[in-house]
């Protein structure tokens, strides 16, 4: 497995990192362990924020430099890369300022003696994070955790190893002690042999099924909590009284951020009979006027995806589907002309529930429309999924909304809007998109030690 930056604007390979060996992996191990059990576990709420926040301003003040990087390795819209430096920085923030009342004791009301719930870190983990939000992914694992007296050692996707040591280089800046946060450049077989590691008290990660299933089978035959956060393919229901507009907008931008590369990306959309062609219309006319460019020229509309291999995967899902019997009524192909991967913005319709297509997520511009007779039919379909992350609900009705929200089998629903991800709104999901949470109070609860102190 090579860690290396390659711009997938030109095709070009930036910069190639080494792996490192299994000595230099004990060395880091040893640092880890030796700096939650001597330093970083003593330290004050208010030690830890004065790292968190001077971070965050860290961030803050070189964020051109920081979104470059994002752009340069895995091709996202400049001005998207920047809203994702502002994000990262504000979950810094916001934990530096909040982890205190999130962990406080808890005093319970027994009636036999005194009792208190406190909350305690419980030593060095281990996060496995995907390429498609680099720094805000980690952000979401590193700062709750390090808050909470904890320390973490992060192996990153391979394709955004200079974001990788941005980050690792953030926080020793800040002034984490030597341990506090590590990057890890490691194989796979190295990530299985992390997990085994005693020293390593528990897990987390952020990407694909496949992978999730690797590593949480491995934490699992160690006894070790793990947390998941893994694909989606998330239903934008349309129901007949739907501000139709909005509609449109929000699907536009829910599908086409990050060149549709987020796991609760809106995916499948769901529009009842009544207003499914006008939908149909409209967003097709706004999903065609997306234009390839450099992702770091501010006018650009469309970003090539991450990787040349990540072009191949979703065209063969395309074709796959067609196979099938859907209909490509947009896009369907990869833009000629250009050095990078660039996909078609695209639009398949007529996908029966045999269609492989009915059950994968499409990760880039690929939307699956769906028109169904109602709301019932609407909430069936969306249900009728391997994932349950996210989902969103347009109506004018909000109590409507929330009726629909609460029959939807999936970790966060939106009403009136795309998915957006905040610091105090917890993020997961349930089903085959993975279990656990993060972000908000919820997130700073996984790997603390809830423990209980009773006096008689
Ligand atoms: P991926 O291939 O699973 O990679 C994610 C991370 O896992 C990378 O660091 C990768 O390392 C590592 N990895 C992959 N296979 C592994 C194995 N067998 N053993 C150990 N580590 C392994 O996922 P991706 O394609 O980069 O990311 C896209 C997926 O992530 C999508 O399904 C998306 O929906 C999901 N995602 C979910 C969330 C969420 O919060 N729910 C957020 C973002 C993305 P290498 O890069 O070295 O292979």
């Amino acid at each position: 497995m090579a860690y290396q930056s390659t711009n997938p604007y030109t095709g070009e390979v930036v910069k190639t990192f080494d792996e490192i060996d299994d000595q230099q992996l004990e060395t880091r191990l040893t640092a880890a362990q030796d700096c939650f059990e001597q330093v970083w576990r003593h330290k004050s709420f208010a030690e830890r924020k004065a790292v968190l926040s001077r971070a965050a301003a860290i961030m803050r003040e070189r964020s051109q430099q920081f979104a470059e990087l994002i752009t340069l390795e895995m091709g996202k819209l400049i001005a998207q890369s920047q809203g994702e430096v502002t994000l990262s920085a504000s979950i810094l923030d916001y934990y530096a300022e909040h982890a205190e009342s999130f962990l406080a004791p808890e005093k319970l009301g027994t009636r036999n003696g005194d009792a208190v719930v406190e909350s305690s870190p419980i030593g060095v983990l281990f996060g496995v994070e995907p390429w498609n939000y680099p720094y805000y992914q980690i952000a979401r694992f590193a700062a709750p955790n390090l808050m909470a007296g904890n320390v973490v050692m992060v192996k990153h996707a391979s394709n955004v190893p200079q974001c990788a040591l941005a980050f690792e280089r953030l926080l020793q800046e800040a002034g984490a002690p030597a341990g506090a946060y590590t990057n890890l450049f490691i194989s796979k077989d190295q990530v299985a042999h992390v997990i085994d590691d005693d020293r390593i008290r528990a897990v987390a990660l952020t990407g694909s099924e496949a992978a999730g299933a690797v590593v949480a089978r491995r934490a699992g035959k160690n006894l070790k909590k793990s947390t998941l956060e893994l694909g989606g393919s998330d239903a934008f229901i349309v129901l007949d009284d739907a501000d139709l507009d909005k509609a449109v907008k929000h699907a536009v931008s829910g599908r086409m951020g990050n060149s549709g590369q987020a796991c609760t990306a809106s995916k499948r959309f769901i529009v009842v009979e009544t207003l499914a062609d006008r939908f149909l219309e409209k967003f097709q006319a706004a999903m065609q006027a997306f234009a390839p460019g450099d992702p770091m020229d501010p006018k650009t509309s469309l970003a090539p995806l991450s990787s040349a291999q990540a072009l191949q995967t979703l065209l063969g899902q395309v074709d796959e589907a067609v196979a099938h019997g859907a209909r490509v009524l947009l896009g369907g192909k990869r833009i000629e002309g250009q050095a990078g991967a660039f996909m078609q913005p695209t639009i398949l319709t007529d996908i029966d529930d045999g269609n492989p297509a009915y059950a994968q997520e499409f990760f880039g511009p690929v939307a699956l429309f769906f028109r169904v007779p109602d709301e019932a039919a609407a909430v069936a379909l969306a249900n009728d999924s391997p994932f349950g992350l996210g989902g969103s609900v347009f109506t004018q009705d909000v109590e409507r909304g929330k009726r629909v929200a609460r029959q939807i089998d999936t970790g966060m629903v939106f009403i009136n809007s795309a998915a957006v991800s905040t610091p105090d709104l917890p993020f997961g999901g349930v089903k085959n998109s993975g279990y656990g949470r993060e972000l908000s109070s919820a997130g700073i609860q996984e790997f603390v030690n809830k423990k209980l102190i009773r006096v008689n």
